[in-house]
């Protein structure tokens, strides 16, 4: 391909793939639409820039104004997460959980994690699965016993183990909280006097659900017992890719070593831009969305559930968060599903379940599937809309409807939902593509 043809190419591709999502239902639940003003923030020129260090106390010149945005990042974090302190600075959630364990622990350490089958994430893995906390930084792993009835961690269980650790001369050093598959808060309030008085360093995962905390709709970790809180900046907070970490004072100089020069150079600061951005309206409109994305999760549920869907923690109304999580084995498998639903237009992500590992699937062909409703809550959809959706679920996967059929009833749903809602601005189209080489048309 020449330099011109790969440069049209790209750019026609990027076109299409909004086009796309246009038409399409996004129900991947690490997913979220951000603002128009979200959007500008990450193509202004502070992307371009360096910036290494604190505000005020910066490595480079031309910090002037990025300073004063940083600073109300900051500010704006602690505000919306009610803590000490805030570092907004992690490039990733991964990144951010990187500087947790640097700043309070050392490699080969031994931490309490979730399983990826019980909802954790591969940033909490083990060395042999390539999981960061033990690939990066040499930690050793030992899973919470996890309840699948209850759909989250034993409390009893993890108790006895973190004994039997102790006895054994492997008393861990941290307990990791929270997860990927997150259906149910995890008992931070009910470990958190019990590891500390073993010594342990708790940090709470916030990846998934920082949006739902925002608007104190979940559990609130620091209130809890947490002693800081890690999160991506862009699934359930509506805010461009990134990391941010919430603390206490005490543990501020640790925390912001383990960020720089522990974990980042440049740290992206058209995305502390849109960070700000994003958390401003986190504040103005963050409680009444996480409330309507939990009763749209929910309506979800119940409506998969009416159509003989195996969702789980049925015995616990389905769900506390933003995501459901469906066993699919009465149908198929959640690889073959996953595809067939995107040709129609619906797009999710294939999910491992408890108990999947010991039956014999595995990650491409898994027993599930994970749906999650930030992006579709963000675009102004309810209840009613939830049933609109299982039902076209239900024609792919049940009725093995033509997908290019359901494709055009999806297309035409979703010409409804056009704008991002909760936000102070949305004038620009949600998926609404503005080219800058054609001198900024909107397409
Ligand atoms: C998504 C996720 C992360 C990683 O976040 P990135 O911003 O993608 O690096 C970390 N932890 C959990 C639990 C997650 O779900």
């Amino acid at each position: 391909m020449s330099a011109r043809k790969a440069y049209s190419e790209v750019l026609s591709l990027m076109r299409e793939h909004h086009k796309w999502f246009n038409r399409s239902i996004p129900l991947i639940a690490s997913e979220n639409i951000p603002s128009p003003a979200v959007r500008e923030a990450i193509i202004s020129d502070f992307g371009n820039r360096y910036a290494e260090g604190w505000p005020g106390e910066r490595v480079y010149a031309g910090c002037v104004y990025i300073d004063q945005v940083e600073m109300i990042c900051n500010e704006l974090a602690r505000k919306v997460f009610r803590a000490e302190f805030a570092d907004c600075r992690a490039t990733s959630g991964v990144v951010a959980n990187l500087a947790i364990y640097a700043a309070f622990s050392s490699p080969g350490d031994w931490m309490m994690a979730a399983s990826i089958p019980s909802g954790g994430h591969i940033s909490h893995g083990k060395k042999e699965h390539a999981g960061t906390a033990g690939l990066v930084h040499g930690l050793n792993i030992e899973h919470y016993p996890f309840s699948k009835e209850e759909m989250t961690i034993d409390v009893d269980a993890t108790k006895k183990k973190i004994e039997e650790m102790a006895r054994d001369g492997r008393a861990p050093r941290m307990g990791m909280f929270g997860g990927s598959l997150f259906l149910f808060p995890h008992p931070v309030k009910e470990l958190a006097g019990f590891m500390h008085d073993h010594g342990m360093y708790i940090n709470y995962d916030g990846a998934h659900v920082a949006g739902l905390i925002a608007g104190g709709e979940f559990q609130d970790p620091l209130q809890e017992g947490a002693d800081s809180m890690t999160m991506s900046s862009h699934k359930t907070l509506w805010g461009p890719q990134g990391g941010i970490i919430v603390s206490y004072e005490k543990h501020a100089e640790a925390i912001k070593k383990g960020i720089f020069p522990g974990n980042t150079s440049s740290h992206h600061l058209h995305h502390v831009a849109g960070k700000a951005i994003a958390l401003a309206e986190s504040l103005q409109f963050g409680k009444q969305y996480a409330k309507q994305v939990i009763k749209n999760a929910k309506a979800l549920a119940e409506a998969l559930a009416g159509y003989g869907f195996g969702v789980l923690g049925e015995k616990r109304g389905y769900t506390m968060s933003h995501q459901i999580a469906v066993d699919v084995t009465k149908f198929g498998d959640g690889g073959t599903i996953e595809k067939d639903l995107e040709k129609a237009g619906i797009i999710l992500n294939r999910q491992l379940l408890p108990g999947d590992i010991k039956a014999g699937r595995h990650y491409m062909h898994p027993g599930g599937v994970r749906i999650g409703v930030p992006e579709v809550t963000r675009l102004g959809m309810k209840a009613g809309e939830m049933k609109d959706i299982a039902k076209f679920i239900k024609r792919v996967v049940v009725d093995k409807e033509d997908t290019k059929k359901v494709n055009k009833d999806v297309a035409s749903f979703r010409k409804e939902f056009q704008k991002v809602q909760y936000a102070f601005d949305n004038a620009v189209g949600a998926y609404e593509y503005i080219s800058l080489v054609s001198g900024g048309k909107r397409k």
